[in-house]
């Protein structure tokens, strides 16, 4: 079956035809270049940007993929988690499409599309996987025993999730928004062992509470007490050994977590997603650690790391594929929705 599937949660308006495993074409739009003057998403200007680029981009999909609209035979969408105005637009799209083309509806969870799209580009997932999904506004880990059916919350940050820990430490260093990619880049140039920052939650006595739930904000707070020091004291900061050792950071608590996980639940395989992954500290670290402890890792290529179509057109596909039931066609929307649920 040929399934359509939308996503609008943040700023990226995405559109993809997925058959079966099989993905026949994704088109993105991003309104990022509208947001980066203000530093910051703007949820009014995110919601207009998508309402304008909806059709163009549906279009678009459908003729990559040398489809016709009345070939498909399933709409997917993003319900949640997100911003609501966005995900109002997008959830609008879709209900139009399904009544008009007279198809079911599936409204599915964004974070679990994150790691659903790994089986377009990967291959079906082995019966157990774990998945860790790190973007700007997420980072969890998930154990998934079945993508649709048996998806278990094992932990998430408290706090920050790892990509806006990277933009409030860019911030502070005086670099363009989004940080991350040039704290990524500076990194590469500085000395991860130069400054020992904190590794949240990870203390004996977090282990039974918190033993997979991540915290940045303590060491998004260390990095600025650090470089304030530095600076009240006249010296220089060396830019490229603080964004070295606060990656360095980030990507040791991630990895030693995750693998921990895998370890404890006797899973060998690892799959990472969100725009997150593209973080190179992350794949280094993660390469290594999973070769050391037997683990097989799947990162999707970047473009199916950041927000699009094809993740949730994958989940859609994967839902009516074990036959779940549609969602109601006043599907509604959740901000905050949480990671039991994967479909509506
Ligand atoms: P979501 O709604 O899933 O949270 P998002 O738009 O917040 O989506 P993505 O677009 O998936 O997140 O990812 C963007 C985040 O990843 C930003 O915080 C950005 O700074 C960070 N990021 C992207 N590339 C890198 C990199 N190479 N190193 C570190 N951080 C990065
Ligand atoms: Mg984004
Ligand atoms: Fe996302």
């Amino acid at each position: 079956p040929l399934v359509l599937g939308i996503e609008t949660s943040c700023d990226e308006t995405g559109v993809a035809l997925v058959r079966g495993k099989d993905l026949l074409f994704d088109a993105v739009a991003s309104s990022m270049d509208e947001h980066a003057r203000f530093g910051g998403i703007i949820p009014e200007i995110a919601s207009r940007a998508h309402l304008e680029a909806m059709v163009p981009t549906i279009r678009r999909a459908l003729e990559g993929a040398d489809v016709d609209l009345g070939q498909v035979d399933a709409i997917a969408v993003t319900a949640g988690p997100g911003l609501v105005g966005p995900l109002t637009i997008g959830a609008a799209a879709a209900k139009a499409l399904s009544i008009g083309l007279g198809v079911p509806l599936y409204g599915v969870n964004h974070v679990i599309g994150h790691a659903a799209v790994d089986e377009l580009v990967h291959g079906s997932f082995p019966d157990q996987v774990m998945a860790l999904v790190v973007s700007g506004g997420h980072s969890s880990l998930l154990l998934v025993d079945d993508i649709v059916t048996g998806v278990t919350e094992l932990g998430s940050t408290l706090d920050d999730a790892a990509g806006e820990a990277f933009d409030k430490v860019g911030r502070l260093l005086g670099l363009p928004y989004p940080g991350g990619p040039h704290i990524d880049r500076l990194a590469r140039e500085g000395d991860p062992t130069a400054i020992r920052f904190p590794r949240g939650l990870t203390a004996a006595k977090d282990q039974a509470e918190h033993a997979y739930d991540f915290s940045f904000s303590g060491l998004k707070t260390a990095v600025a007490r650090w470089v304030e020091t530095r600076t009240d004291a006249g010296q220089e900061i060396p830019v490229a050994d603080v964004a070295a050792s606060f990656a360095a950071a980030v990507a040791d608590v991630l990895t030693a977590k995750t693998i921990a996980a895998c370890r404890r639940h006797g899973v060998s395989t690892l799959v990472i997603g969100g725009g997150f992954s593209a973080n190179s500290q992350l794949r280094d670290l993660a390469a290594v650690r999973c070769a050391e402890a037997g683990i097989e890792l799947r990162i999707p290529p970047i473009r199916f790391c950041t927000d699009n179509g094809a993740m949730i057109a994958a989940l859609g596909s994967a839902a009516l594929s074990r036959g779940v039931a549609p969602s109601r066609l006043d599907l509604p929307v959740d901000s905050s929705m949480p990671l039991i649920r994967v479909t509506v």
